[in-house]
């Protein structure tokens, strides 16, 4: 039987503790509607990070971690005819949905209850091969290479749809809190359509990243006007008053992370009156997915990544864990 090499999640646990352990494992086989897709690269997300350590419950023990797979096409099952072998396709975290319950049914299939998540529900890309349902993996804009576009698969896809969740208007004010690979790419897609970027971050690299890819402004505390919308990136809840009281009359805060530490109390006056949102935003559908890849295509985004080796993914997740890097980290088999 033919083996490959991948990571999986033993114990939950502080990254210290060392949750990912290197195994190998059998290649898998596509089920009738999968495909099988070498990984070429494997983009390290935050939510990897919360699946080691526990601070979302395992679904199924020793899960492979890793919903940002470039790869190709190796093998299709019986009922696949598209995408055929030798095509370049991402894998991302929405792996499969319903199609029947009252979500899927109005295009809101990131609610569905049945969804299954790649990394989470299933095996996914910190490893030399992986399946996926062929109806849920994306073709790639062709001017980025696998280590470049890996990122956009999670971060940008749920950033974007973070973006339409903020309600901006067009020409609006923007603020960003959190500067990592999701906001990086979001800051230029609303820069790329009219928008003022202010970004909140307390990392001095992160803010010079911020200015070079066109911000207005990167400050340590509070943005220098009030805002339209924004988005919290940092998945940390004492940022929600602030980010709430910078927001003009009639703002929205969108919240993009899957985890946010506990909201304190909220001063209604302070925080909300003057129809101010809190909104949170829950994965993506398919549809958020095409959007922003074929505006990726459009305008070409400077994705600012980090390559460790597949053998190094261990290392990888505890350098996110201290920010030890601008960007995304991406692991290359
Ligand atoms: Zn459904
Ligand atoms: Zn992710």
């Amino acid at each position: 039987m033919e083996t490959m090499t991948a990571w999986r999640v033993e114990r939950p646990g502080p990254i210290a503790t060392h949750p990912l352990q290197r195994v190998s494992l059998p290649v898998p086989e596509p089920a009738d509607d999968e495909i099988l897709v070498r990984v070429r690269a494997c983009g390290v997300c935050r939510t990897d990070l919360h699946l080691a350590e526990g601070d979302l419950p395992p679904h199924r023990p020793g899960t492979v971690p890793g919903h940002e797979v470039v790869g190709t096409v190796e093998r299709t099952g019986a009922a696949v005819t598209d995408p055929p072998p030798g095509t370049r396709v991402g894998v991302a975290w929405l792996r499969w949905t319903d199609g029947v319950c009252r979500y899927c049914r109005r295009g809101a299939e990131n609610l569905c209850p049945h969804s299954r998540y790649t990394g989470w529900d299933a095996d996914g890309g910190y490893a030399q091969f992986c399946v996926a349902p062929a109806a849920y993996v994306y073709r790639l804009p062709a001017g980025y290479g696998d280590e470049e576009v890996a990122p956009l698969l999670c971060a940008g896809i749920v950033g974007y749809r973070a973006l339409r969740r903020a309600d901006l208007p067009p020409g609006g004010r923007l603020g960003i809190y959190g500067f990592g690979a999701s906001a990086h790419l979001v800051a230029q897609v609303a820069i790329a359509e009219g928008a003022t970027v202010h970004v909140v971050t307390r990392s001095p690299e992160d803010r010079e990243l911020a200015l070079s890819l066109g911000a207005a402004s990167a400050v340590g505390d509070a943005p220098p006007e009030p805002l339209d919308a924004a988005i919290l990136f940092a998945p940390v809840g004492t940022l929600v008053p602030p980010a709430l009281a910078a927001l003009d009359r009639g703002g929205t805060l969108a919240v993009a992370g899957i985890h946010l530490t506990d909201i304190p109390p909220l001063h209604y006056q302070e925080h909300l009156f003057q129809e101010r949102s809190l909104r949170s935003v829950t994965a993506n559908t398919r549809h958020d997915g095409r959007e922003f890849l074929a505006l990726a295509a459009h305008h070409r985004l400077r994705v600012t990544t980090t390559a460790y080796p597949l053998a190094e993914a261990d290392r990888a997740l505890a350098d996110l864990d201290a920010d030890r890097y601008s960007g995304a980290a991406v692991l290359v088999p």
